[in-house]
């Protein structure tokens, strides 16, 4: 093998996780080159243009980015929060959701929130506020998102995780609105009612609540800043650069396999891709048969179906908002349906027009979809799916537009043209098995089964991405950080993220 394929680290995979750890490590000196399979980088970063509209494929909100708060102290550690351009969400409602009939608007702030449910259920004073103790209790057990060191690091365990959201929240209250508005959130980590973990839960709403966030160049962006990073600092990301196999030699890795080119090393291998895929890449090393077969028996997330609209001039009027709309009389069961009955709700969120503001010139709505539904076209890839295919979107897109008709009577009216995604546009898109919206899913009756370790056997090998921690630009950002402390140690970085903490007034 040839010098100049020889790097200090090769991280296989573009998306969010990749691309912070080959920020931090080529911030730090390694010679970095990520090996991405795709022309584009970003995995569920990717945005895409259609008539000059920008479209998000996965990620538009993003939350805790004020000054002093930790995805704003992530990202100027990242050295990329003077290249992302965002816009703070509605104050008095960033989340707006939709259930039984009754709608309501959720503020920003911990405390906001907590005193607009105050007044408007006075007689569940007790309840409110368990919820919000457990809520922040679990928030701010954990050191990292903390910034505190790590003393004795359990990866496993983390408060909450075994206890569930619907069980939980059922036993503080009877009221069915108040249940459902302190669940809505289940849509962002894909919970499902029996096994929805606390934890996650937690974290999540946390998160977006001390303050919201949409991406206003959308989420490649976010990958394009990385890109800028890390080649200042004289790395080098490979596109069209696909791995298939991954050869060891006394349990360390010795040479990556990428399709149509020489083989490439790296004296440390950082995988951004599921770990069962990256485990079964592996030739000549000794991976235990129960670690196999754990892997293979996670379950994942739900997938989902996506509708892009741009919409005639002055048609709509714009929502600084996210819409999360339930048919049923619960937040829960999108993901449970019967396939005559799909979809069961959706989160839609538009892009503000720059000639026509106050008015949106896009829409998006996704909507949870079963990765069976598109059995009849599993061996299929990217625009090479077939008429029926195109006519399988056709008609879901029709079902999408009769549910947004209940809260947009005149949306066909409004819409120029549109376009549409299926769960097979996501597997192809990211590798993801599935189509997985969140990649593995946590079970609150079984939270070890989902969780795995940035370490592997293979000793130069390492995971990172939305399997390990957790998914999300939190979960993913966090969880880079733990495998780059793998290899430069967790508390130098948690040291060193200290130091970009802006203080507020
Ligand atoms: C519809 C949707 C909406 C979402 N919205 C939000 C949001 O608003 N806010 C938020 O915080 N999170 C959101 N998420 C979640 C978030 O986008 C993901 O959790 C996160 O981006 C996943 O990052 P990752 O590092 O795990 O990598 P991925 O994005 O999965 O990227 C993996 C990369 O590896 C590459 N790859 C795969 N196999 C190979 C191979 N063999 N060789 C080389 N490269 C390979 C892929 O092409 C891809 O680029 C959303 C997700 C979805 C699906």
């Amino acid at each position: 093998m040839s010098s100049e394929n020889i790097y200090d680290i090769v991280i296989i995979g573009s998306g969010l996780g990749g691309l912070a750890c080959g920020s931090i490590l080529s911030q730090r000196g390694y010679k970095v080159c990520i090996l991405e399979q795709h022309f584009q980088i970003g995995g569920c970063l990717q945005d895409f243009k259609r008539k000059g509209k920008l479209f998000d494929t996965g990620m538009h909100y993003i939350g805790s980015y004020e000054d002093g708060q930790i995805l704003n102290t992530l990202f100027r550690y990242f050295n990329i929060y003077d290249k992302v351009g965002v816009s703070k969400l509605a104050s008095e409602g960033f989340d707006i959701l939709q259930v039984n009939g009754k709608e309501f608007a959720i503020p920003q702030g911990v405390e906001a929130f907590r005193s607009k449910l105050l007044n408007q259920f006075p007689e569940e004073e007790k309840a409110i506020n368990a919820y919000f103790d457990k809520i922040l209790e679990i928030y701010q057990s954990v050191d990292i998102v903390n910034l505190r060191n790590i003393v004795n690091f359990d990866f496993a365990a983390k408060k909450g995780e075994g206890e569930n959201v619907y069980e939980f929240v059922a036993s503080l209250t009877d009221i069915l609105d108040l249940r459902n508005i302190l669940c809505y959130s289940n849509s962002l980590y894909a919970g499902e009612k029996e096994s929805a973990s606390l934890f996650i839960h937690a974290i999540i709403n946390v998160f977006y609540l001390q303050s919201a966030w949409n991406l206003v160049k959308g989420g490649g962006q976010i990958a394009d800043a990385f890109k800028q990073v890390i080649e200042a600092n004289g790395g080098q990301i490979i596109t069209k650069a696909r791995v298939t196999k991954l050869v060891c030699k006394n349990d360390m890795l010795e040479a990556i396999h990428v399709e149509g080119r020489e083989p490439v090393k790296g004296k440390q291998v950082i995988s951004n891709i599921e770990p069962l895929t990256t485990m079964q890449m592996i030739e000549g090393a000794n991976i235990r048969k129960a670690y196999m077969s754990r892997l293979r028996n996670q379950d994942q997330t739900i997938s989902c179906f996506s509708y892009y609209g741009i919409l005639k001039e002055r048609t709509i009027k714009y929502s600084n908002a996210n819409f999360y709309y339930y048919k049923n009389k619960e937040v829960w069961g999108l993901d449970d349906y019967d396939e005559s009955d799909w979809p069961q709700g959706y989160m839609l969120y538009m892009k503000e027009s720059q000639d026509h503001k106050g008015y949106a010139e896009s829409f998006t709505v996704l909507s949870p979809m079963d990765y069976n539904e598109m059995e009849p076209w599993f061996d299929t890839y990217i625009e090479r799916r077939g008429d029926d295919y195109i006519k399988m979107k056709h008609d879901k897109s029709e079902r999408v537009l009769t549910v947004l008709e209940d809260k947009f009577p005149d949306i066909r009216s409004c819409i120029e043209s549109s376009y549409a995604s299926t769960p097979l546009t996501f597997r192809d898109y990211t590798g993801v098995r599935g189509g997985a919206m969140y990649g593995v899913k946590t079970d609150s009756r079984n939270p070890i089964a989902s969780q795995v370790l940035p370490r592997t056997r293979v000793k130069n090998l390492f995971l990172t991405g939305q399997n390990i921690n957790m998914h999300g630009i939190l979960g993913v950002s966090i969880g880079a950080v733990i495998t780059c402390g793998e290899i430069v140690g967790i508390n130098e970085i948690i040291d060193e993220l200290r130091t970009f903490k802006q203080e507020t007034m």
